[in-house]
Formats: C-alpha cells, structure tokens, sequence
C-alpha cells in the first residue's frame, strides 16, 4: 500500500524538529508521498528548501486567506517565481476563510482571484481552503477559475449536497482525519457521495489527528492510514483496493510520476 498525503504543513512547529523521524515513520506505515503546503511566502520558502532533502516530497505554494490583507503586488510576483521551481506542484492553499475572518472578504476575494490567475498561467492545479464561505467560493471560481482544470477541496467540511455542488462542477474533494470524528455525521455522508476518482485524502498535520489517535497532540502523515481504513470501511471496499484507487487519483491530480 502506498498512499500519498496531499496537504501537510510539514515545515510548521512540532514536525519541523523531528522530520527525518517523522518521514521515516510515514514511510513505515505506507505514506510515502508528501505535498507540504505554504501558508505565507516565510513557510512557501521553507517548503520548497525541504522538498530538496526527499525525493517523494513535493510543495504548494500559496498566501492563506488569513494573511490575504498582506498580500501586495509584489507579493504575487515572487509567488509566481517560486510557482515555477520543478518541486512545486500546486497553487494554495488559497481560497476563503468567513470564520476566523482575519482578513476582510474583499481582501480574501481579491488574493484568491489572483492566485487562479497565476495557477492558470503557470497550468497547476490548485488547492482551495474554504471555511464557512461555501456559496462565496464558488461564486469566485464560477467568476475566475477559467482555464484553471484541476481544483481541489481540501480539509472538506461541507454536506452531500455541497459535494455534488462541487463534483458537478469536476472539481475534486480531499478529507482529512476530521472525517473520523464521532460528531462528523454530515462530513461522513459526503465522503459516501464522493468516487474514488475524485476524492483524496490528507493529514492537514500538525492538527487534528484522526481517531483512534485523536489523542495524539502533533498529527502526522503516519496516522492518515487510519483516515484511509476508515473511509475504505465507510465506502465497503477492500482497504487496498481504496488506497490504490485514491493513489492513483492523487498522482493524476498532481502529475506526481
Ligand atoms: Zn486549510
Ligand atoms: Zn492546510
């Protein structure tokens, strides 16, 4: 088995200090692919240095709605830069953020814009972080996603029928351990909606560890095989044949070869 974690903030505390352990306990346990995601140009930087060091380790690189009011000009010219180094393989996260709203929703909006601009320039997909802003979202990427093909939903929190708002449109749907919790009845009925060949999973690590590791302080991409057993389990199909299927899904998604 081998799967590929699609969002992880492997630069951020708690995993940085210890990383060679944290990669070598991930490979042991069949996650053997990594897409650490930049939420500032700081952590974009720190991303693309730490994919030099593993050969199955890939970036995105991005500004997080949070930060959007920060972003200037000259913010998305060096983004664009760093977009083309060949260890980066996603524009995000990006996207929406209406519940800690640390930035205004014009400023959000704009960022976001902006980032489809530049993931349709340079062809990469991009990795959207929509936080109770569901119809907003897809406002923007109804109005800017052009020639953007490939979208994903990251860390996705929305019901059934938003995920079939959102497969309508081809984009694609990832979870995150969140979707294992004992309260995340409505998450698990989307993740029931979604094919094999739209949906992808991740750890969003350090946070949130799924269960039965919910306990577990600092998430890593090691714990996301519960993730997968639980939603192979969720879905009735044979754990390998899940992973498999959402490998293969993951790798076309990101060119990853
Ligand atoms: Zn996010
Ligand atoms: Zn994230």
């Amino acid at each position: 088995m081998e799967l590929i974690d699609t969002h992880c903030h492997l630069t951020f505390d708690g995993l940085i200090q210890d990383i060679d352990g944290v990669i070598a306990r991930s490979k042991a346990a069949g996650v053997t692919s990594w897409l650490t995601v930049g939420t500032d140009m700081q952590e974009n930087l720190k991303a693309i240095e730490l994919t030099g060091k593993y050969e199955n380790m890939y970036a995105a690189v991005g500004m997080h709605p949070h930060d959007a009011k920060d972003v200037t000009e000259d913010t998305l010219t060096r983004l664009k830069e760093l977009a083309r180094n060949e260890k980066v393989i996603a524009i995000g996260e990006t996207g929406l953020d209406y519940h800690y709203n640390h930035s205004l929703h014009e400023d959000q909006r704009r960022v976001f814009a902006e980032h489809l601009k530049i993931a349709a320039e340079l062809d990469l997909p991009v990795i959207i972080h929509c936080r109770k802003s569901f119809e907003e979202t897809m406002q923007v990427l109804d109005n800017h996603a052009g020639r953007v093909k490939k979208i994903v939903f990251h860390c996705f929190s929305g019901s059934a029928e938003q995920a079939k708002i959102v497969l309508d449109k081809d984009y694609y749907i990832s979870f995150t351990g969140v979707v294992t919790f004992k309260n995340a009845r409505i998450k698990k009925q989307a993740a029931k909606i979604v094919p094999t060949d739209r949906l992808m999973l991740e750890t969003d690590c350090p946070y949130m560890s799924p269960e039965p590791m919910r306990k577990q302080k600092i998430n890593e991409p090691a714990l996301m095989v519960h993730t997968a057993k639980f939603l192979a389990e969720l879905k009735g199909m044979d754990p390998a044949d899940f992973a498999n299927a959402i490998t293969a899904t993951s790798r076309a998604f990101f060119q990853i070869s």
